[in-house]
């Protein structure tokens, strides 16, 4: 029996190779259908800011739910107003467009708080005779960086600047700010040797005046779950500019990209999305609201368009 058992197993691994996390990282995640007895209220909030079209414009939102009862009955659960929503979370927040650095800054008060501390070390560190630093004007909004990323300025929707955690050093000569030169790589040189990271270190977009406290997004995301909710919206996007990268190998320069994609790919695994194709509508009710789940008849409607409720999984290569 024992002998038995043991093949049966040896065999059956066969069929079922293990799965290596370096396998599944490296595979893109879809959504797949998937039925639900119940979703939460914070998955929903994550299905809506993946598909919402909706830019930074505030904008009333209601929110509505349908639960399965014990009788089979599908009964609203929620049904939220803007007041009632603001208090509910930071996604919330962050849906009804509030600014990026103050919704989330309460969560990296800490962070900046030290990472404030390693600016004003490296100022003290740093003063190259007959030269002014100084840092410039870090003030960059969501709504700001998205016009950069319109214009080609900028590929990354969300940069450290958005959290307070990344920093631009100017360096100049009598009154004439100085854009690159061996002095930026001095100072790069000095902030990393106190812990920060460097932008001259950037693989492909080299930023020398640009100092940060973190690697990069994906390492925010691991240390602040929550903040994946900003990024997963721009998913797409990511995904693009890697595949594009990969087209023309130069993946190396995205590195940073692969690793965020790796980490909201992590962060969303088994839970709910909104699958990508939109289906036929199944009642002639079209909701004022911009999302309603209907959990019991697995779909979900968001701003005008019904999806059939899924889960995130991997796409593993057969
Ligand atoms: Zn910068």
């Amino acid at each position: 029996m024992a002998r038995f058992l043991f093949i049966t197993l040896v065999f059956s691994s066969h069929f079922f190779p293990v799965i290596s996390q370096g396998e599944l990282d490296s595979a893109r995640i879809i959504c797949g259908p998937q039925n639900y007895k119940q979703i939460s209220f914070e998955e929903v909030l994550w299905i809506f800011r993946n598909k919402s079209r909706q830019s930074t414009d505030a904008k009333p939102l209601e929110f509505q739910i349908d639960k399965l009862d014990a009788d089979g009955k599908a009964r609203k659960i929620y049904v939220l107003d803007t007041i009632q929503l603001a208090r509910e979370s930071r996604y919330a927040n962050s849906l009804l467009g509030y600014d990026l650095n103050q919704n989330w800054k309460s969560l990296v008060a800490s962070e900046v708080q030290q990472f404030r501390l390693l600016k004003d070390s490296l100022l003290s560190l740093f003063h190259p005779k007959g030269y002014r630093v100084r840092y410039l004007q870090q003030e960059r909004d969501l709504a700001k960086q998205l016009r950069f990323v319109a214009a080609g300025r900028s590929k990354t929707a969300i940069s450290l600047h958005n959290f307070d955690l990344a920093a631009d050093v100017g360096i100049y000569r009598k009154r004439r700010y100085l854009r690159r030169g061996i002095l930026y790589t001095h100072m790069g040189d000095l902030a990393k040797s106190i812990g920060m990271f460097w932008g001259g270190d950037f693989a492909g977009f080299p930023d020398p005046g640009h100092v940060q406290g973190l690697k990069n997004g994906a390492e925010l995301i691991r240390k602040y779950p929550e903040i994946g909710f900003e990024y997963t919206r721009f998913m797409p996007v990511y995904r693009q500019n890697l595949d594009e990268a990969e087209s023309l190998e130069k993946q190396e320069n995205f590195q940073d990209t692969q690793e965020l994609l790796v980490e909201l790919g992590r962060l969303q695994v088994n839970k709910p999305c909104a699958c990508q194709y939109a289906m036929s509508i199944p009642t002639p009710i079209v909701w004022d609201a911009p999302i309603f789940a209907n959990v019991a008849a697995g779909w979900v409607y968001v701003e005008g368009y019904f999806y059939q409720l899924g889960t995130w999984q991997y796409a593993l290569k057969k």
